[in-house]
């Protein structure tokens, strides 16, 4: 059964982990823009790094696995931290969103909950709206409950369209607070977020409609394969095949085809 990851930072991952990825059904792939690790100091940093995933990446992923890659261009949430750093960033994000293979904004969100991440949050939630691309919401590590709130109270204050919208990583904690809205659902397969069987349980209790599941695969421990994993384990507890190819599948081909530049074909 194919599959299309929503949400994998391959550039932290090797040749083999396209190669194993593929050979697990991952045939697409969608990279967000993220914090690398250590905060950047020069906003060239950013543009650099956004040219590197639009162009090396994605190049990488077709020539050494044939898989599609796309990808989500933003200035992440703790980064917002450096008002001019953040400015000059900020004024130059528009210009890559209307690059191909670039389908969204994000990773965006709140990561300390302050008030320069607010304000990019909103601006960059604008940029999504008025260009009418999907988005990829980043919810916080500590106090996430608190953090998923403020988001979705941001979200509603906007008014901007929520079907567009992928609210991550959630976990049984966040989740009541999401399902009110009508924003897409996003779990992350991550040690400390949610594992496999967790989020499988809350697609029972909860249903698949609007729900997505990812690895992340960043540079921490994580798993390229959390999401085949996935796959494996509905197929095991007996789940109908067309609702466990919805979820890996359908979903997220359904998510992303809303920006003009998914092309992806199921
Ligand atoms: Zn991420």
């Amino acid at each position: 059964m194919r599959i299309i990851d929503p949400h994998m930072h391959m550039v932290s991952r090797s040749t083999d982990d396209y190669e194993r990825a593929r050979l697990a059904g991952i045939e697409c792939c969608i990279e967000p823009a993220f914090w690398s690790g250590t905060d950047k100091q020069h906003a060239g940093a950013f543009f650099d790094y956004f040219e590197q995933i639009i162009q090396h990446e994605t190049e990488r992923a077709e020539r050494v696995a044939g898989i599609d890659h796309y990808v989500t261009i933003a200035l992440e949430p703790k980064e917002a931290n450096y008002p001019e750093m953040a400015r000059e960033v900020l004024d130059r994000v528009p210009e890559y969103l209307d690059r191909d293979p670039v389908v969204g904004v994000g990773e965006i969100g709140l990561d300390q909950n302050t008030e320069e991440e607010r304000e990019a949050f909103r601006e960059q939630l604008w940029m999504a709206e008025e260009r009418e691309l999907p988005v990829i919401v980043h919810t916080p590590h500590t106090d996430k409950p608190s953090g998923t709130e403020t988001i979705v109270g941001i979200i509603e204050d906007e008014g901007v369209t929520q079907e567009r919208i992928v609210i991550d990583h959630n976990t049984e904690n966040t989740i009541d607070i999401t399902a009110e809205t009508d924003c897409w659902i996003g779990f992350t397969l991550y040690p400390g977020k949610i594992d496999p069987g967790g989020a499988i349980d809350l697609l029972e209790e909860y249903g698949t409609d609007r729900m997505l599941l990812n690895s992340a695969a960043d540079w921490d421990p994580s798993d390229p394969l959390a999401v085949p994993k996935a796959r494996d384990e509905m197929v095991d507890r007996g789940w109908d095949r067309e609702e466990v190819r919805k979820v890996v599948l359908e979903n997220p081909h359904e998510f992303f085809s809303q920006s003009p530049n998914f092309e992806y074909e199921l």
